[in-house]
């Protein structure tokens, strides 16, 4: 019996897609440059029918992709050849909520913004926030350690989820973590959070919920260039504020939001600031007059305070929508996200346009500048001969400038498939080496996702140095591509 015809039984016959046309649905994530078509999809409702789907995957011998919306901007849930891919959209429920230990239960299907707005009429909610939080998962948020803009004071996803189930490569499901309390013994959370989907499939999620800061007070605020508005964000952090929020919007993608939103933002300046200070009314308040003051100090034009709610989260919804807002701009752009320390932002930010102008592209910047976490998003035209190759090559001369100036290549997009290329450049072989038996005491066999974030295909057992082949390849039943 052919694979798809055992799998039926376990998920049901509509939850099991081999469909042509339906899996090219699942070709890609968000970085749709990357398309390969799988195998089969299956949409399991249970952990035990995850576990069974793996146990029937692993004997078939095909690589097991996870996916949770696919928004992923890394190419993390980019299909193999070949691969089952299993889609935890139909796991959305929300199993319970503890509000006297601060705890909340779900499926990995639910989606980011749903815990907040479940919260919200008992005045609590969930703080990790990327700007995709109306569709993307949690599941994926915790594969992708994901950020977002007030993740700056509350911390990344790491910080607010305390354990998970997860089902192993043989189909054997573990709870790591601990609901209350820490744990015992290895602190396994810190290793699962951020794996991009490479030691197991995450089917239950405790998170950490915050109570609603008593006042929140955002600032607007302009600045000639991002080199003065770079210097604020330092100033203010290193006066000993923590703003909940603090993010950047370069010229390119002011004009983007402006045209998409219909914000009544300036165009002819060089960079704005959005800032959230929040906590008791007090609090808020004094932050807010010092941090209005280093930014005025710092050089700001022009410092808005919102008039009410309304106007309000008509700010945010500018930051929150700019990515898209680029399409406007241009017919495709390439979605980087690279890390500078908060200091280096503006001599960055000069290199990367120093950069783009050489080149003969465009280059918009919006980004979470309290952490130094870039996005240079690179516009191109895929029509366009040679456009996209250029754009790329940008893209990468991009992440080089992050690790000069002693940064990341990611800094929460995950490395996924597109950027496993500079792993190499960021880590020494004895790093990759180290990370690769993290991975292979979780699944020896590779089963998860391989093909992603390791540079070259790198086997359990692999020793740097001197190639000898691997047992696995010895019986031809690995080989390196
Ligand atoms: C417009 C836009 C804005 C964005 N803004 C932000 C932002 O501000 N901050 C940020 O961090 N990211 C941002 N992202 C990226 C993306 O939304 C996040 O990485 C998100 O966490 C991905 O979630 P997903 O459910 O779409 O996961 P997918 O894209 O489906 O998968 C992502 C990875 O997680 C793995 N995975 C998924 N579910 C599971 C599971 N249950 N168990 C194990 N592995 C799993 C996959 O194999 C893959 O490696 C943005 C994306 C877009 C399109």
């Amino acid at each position: 019996m052919n694979i798809a015809a055992r799998l039926r039984p376990i998920v049901g016959e509509r939850n099991c897609i081999t469909d042509p046309t339906e899996l090219r649905t699942y070709e890609a994530d968000g970085l749709t440059g990357y398309r390969v078509r799988p195998a089969i999809v299956v949409l399991p409702a249970s952990t035990e029918e995850v576990a069974a789907c793996i146990r029937l995957a692993r004997e078939a011998g095909m690589p097991v992709v996870p996916r949770g919306s696919g928004t992923g901007l890394s190419g993390g849930a980019l299909p193999n050849e070949g691969c089952l891919v299993i889609g935890l959209s139909r796991m959305n429920k929300i199993l319970g909520v503890d509000v006297p230990n601060m705890r909340m239960s779900v499926q990995p299907g639910v989606i980011n913004l749903a815990i907040s707005a479940h919260l919200a009429p008992l005045g609590y909610y969930y703080a990790p926030d990327p700007s995709s939080q109306g569709v993307c998962s949690i599941g994926g948020n915790v594969a992708e350690n994901s950020g977002g803009a007030h993740c700056l004071k509350y911390g990344f996803t790491t910080n607010h989820v305390v354990a998970v189930k997860i089902v192993l490569e043989d189909g054997s499901v573990v709870d790591v973590g601990a609901e209350h309390g820490d744990p015992l013994g290895y602190d396994l959370m810190k290793a699962i959070v951020g794996s991009e989907g490479m030691l197991g499939i995450v089917t239950e999620v405790v998170v950490r919920i915050l109570r609603k800061p008593q006042s929140t007070r955002t600032l607007f605020a302009t600045f000639p260039t991002t080199d003065e508005a770079g210097d604020a964000v330092s100033q203010i952090i290193a006066a000993g504020i923590v703003p909940a929020a603090i993010e950047m919007c370069d010229t390119l993608a002011i004009e983007a939001i402006v045209a998409a939103t219909g914000v009544d933002w300036p165009l002819d300046v060089g960079a704005v600031l959005l800032m959230d200070v929040d906590g008791v009314e007090a609090e808020a308040a004094h932050t807010a007059a010092e941090a209005e003051r280093i930014a005025r100090a710092s050089g700001a034009l022009e410092i808005r305070t919102p008039r009410d709610a309304a106007e309000r989260d008509l700010m945010w919804k500018g930051r929150k929508s700019a990515f898209a807002a680029v399409g406007r701009l241009s017919p495709d752009y390439y979605v980087g996200d690279g890390v500078v320390p908060r200091r280096a932002i503006g001599p960055a930010l000069r290199e990367i346009a120093e950069l783009a102008s050489r080149e003969g592209v465009r280059v918009a910047n919006v980004f979470h500048a309290g952490d130094g976490n870039l996005h240079p998003l690179v516009l191109y035209d895929a029509r366009k001969p040679g456009e996209s190759q250029r754009a790329e090559h940008v893209s990468g001369e991009i992440l080089r400038i992050c690790i000069r100036y002693g940064g990341s290549i990611t800094g929460e997009h995950g490395v996924g498939h597109d950027k496993a290329f500079y792993m190499g450049e960021m880590f020494g072989e004895d790093d990759l080496e180290t990370m690769n038996r993290v991975r292979c005491a979780f699944d020896p066999e590779r089963i998860f996702n391989p093909a992603k974030v390791f540079p070259t295909p790198r086997l359990c057992g692999d020793r740097p140095g001197t190639y000898v082949p691997h047992a696995t390849e010895k019986e031809g039943v690995a080989g390196r591509g």
